[in-house]
């Protein structure tokens, strides 16, 4: 159904858009006709998942399709190792299923996505378009997970890709930022259902950075947030069992209370004391860090991985050489003082495998992830903008969702496969109908 639109606004609220009308589709066929008439008329389309991008990504003055009515799984197909045995699945998931949502559908059938982020609000479309990640060195993000998917091209037509069907479109859609056409199922690998035994503890970045690929190998999902202004970092690692393992998850009351009364409720009171007195940010970094104390739980692998998010922030992410990770902390923390900035808001450092996704920050190497978050009634220009010199000089490369500088001209030589990218694009999309101002900056 199409329908007038009002303004759009992303999650932060840094983004506002001002699409002409709204479709929410309910059938393929409907996804198409909006398409197709779009097209004849001029006027460009762009899906928006759960609006989680820090990035214009999503940002339309035309219309704005959300798959919201297309949820759900339609099929599964089980997989087999090299010994014959059942290994996992082959999961087709209409495209604007809700990461939260599918876990728990998943669990049902037995199954699991190998990893997730830290947050499960996006759309399954959403996360793949932008490159959305979890942590964890044996672990690539989402859209190497990804073995085939259905998406509706500028002219109308519906293709079925994988490896062996268009298999460039497969490879450039994977990770295709919103601007091949409109994804409506993803055919995700799942594996068998796994529980998580988490362990949280506080520790020193001084101690993390001697040895950042120890660390990073120390578990299956290893993670860090630092408290800038101070040494101290809470360390995350998740270990996988079986998923018949005993859970212990963490108590209802102490999830009030560590979850959402002090990483949202709290912290919140505590980011709007920095704003109004900046100078305070280091002492009350010292007070947030030391309120974090170490807890052992044990949960289903998707209860595990994600948490909920209400505190707003700005966020900026790059994709360093594991190698590089710990010196380009350093230089980091370094220029935070030096800079003599106010930084509140913790840092996440996390890690992945190697890929071979055309667009994927992490194609070809093992990452380092650094995320660099600021409150958001604070300016964040400055931190970025410092903090953006050193991830480039460590020859990286931004998450496609999350806020960054870099124009087509970079991408052009940052990303191996963006020629070939660039190729499908043009051959599926010469007329932009999928375009925007962000595919006009970050692409040809
Ligand atoms: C609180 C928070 C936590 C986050 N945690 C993580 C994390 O742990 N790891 C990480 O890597 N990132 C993380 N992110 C970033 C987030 O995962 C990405 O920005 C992701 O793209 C958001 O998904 P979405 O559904 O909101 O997509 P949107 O932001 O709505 O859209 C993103 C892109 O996908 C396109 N798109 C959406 N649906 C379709 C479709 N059906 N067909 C074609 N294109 C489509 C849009 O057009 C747009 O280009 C986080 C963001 C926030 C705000």
């Amino acid at each position: 159904m199409t329908t007038s639109a009002p303004t759009w606004t992303n999650w932060t609220g840094n983004v506002t858009a001002h699409p002409t009308s709204r479709s929410a589709p309910t059938t393929v066929a409907e996804v198409t006709n909006t398409v197709l008439s779009a097209a004849e008329s001029g006027t460009r389309v762009k899906c928006v998942g759960a609006g989680h991008s820090f990035t214009p990504a999503a940002a339309t003055d035309g219309v704005l399709m959300t798959l919201d009515d297309l949820t759900g799984i339609e099929s599964i197909v089980p997989t087999r190792g090299a010994d014959g045995q059942v290994d996992g699945a082959d999961v087709t998931v209409w495209a604007g299923t809700r990461l939260h949502r599918l876990g728990p559908l998943l669990w049902d059938l037995g199954l699991a996505q190998p990893n997730l982020g830290d947050f499960a609000e996006q759309s399954l479309a959403g996360a793949a378009a932008t490159g959305t990640h979890g942590t964890g060195l044996r672990e690539p993000g989402i859209p190497a997970t990804i073995v085939g998917l259905q998406l509706v091209t500028a002219d109308g037509s519906v293709l079925s890709c994988s490896r062996d069907s268009h298999p460039e479109v497969f490879e450039a859609a994977r990770l295709g930022i919103g601007a091949l056409g409109i994804i409506t199922k993803i055919t995700i690998r799942c594996v068998p259902a796994f529980v998580l035994q988490a362990e949280e503890r506080p520790w020193s970045l001084s101690a993390a950075l001697k040895d950042m690929e120890g660390f990073a190998r120390s578990a299956d999902h290893a993670e860090f947030y630092w408290f800038p202004h101070t040494d101290a970092i809470n360390l995350k690692r998740n270990t996988r069992l079986p998923g018949d393992s005993d859970l212990a998850p963490v108590g209802r009351l102490q999830n009030l209370v560590s979850d959402e009364f002090l990483s949202n409720e709290v912290f919140d009171a505590v980011c709007r004391a920095a704003t109004r007195r900046p100078s305070l940010t280091p002492r009350l970094n010292r007070i947030t860090s030391r309120a974090l104390s170490a807890r052992t739980f044990t949960d289903r692998s998707y209860n595990v991985f994600a948490s909920p998010r209400r505190v707003r922030f700005r966020e900026m992410e790059y994709a360093v050489p594991l190698a590089a990770a710990g010196a380009v902390l350093g230089d980091i923390r370094d220029m935070i003082d030096r800079a003599g900035l106010n930084v509140s808001f913790p840092m996440e450092v996390r890690f992945a495998a190697a890929d071979d996704v055309w667009m994927s920050t992490a194609n070809g190497r093992e990452v380092c992830y650094i995320a660099v978050h600021q409150y958001h009634r604070m300016d964040h220009t400055e931190l970025f903008r410092l903090a953006e010199e050193i991830f480039l000089a460590a020859d990286g490369r931004p998450h496609w969702g999350k806020m960054h500088t870099r124009t087509a001209e970079d991408f052009a030589t940052m990303v191996d496969r963006f020629d070939d990218f660039v190729a499908v694009r043009d051959r599926l999309d010469p007329a932009r109908v999928f375009g925007n101002t962000y595919t006009e900056r970050v692409l040809p």
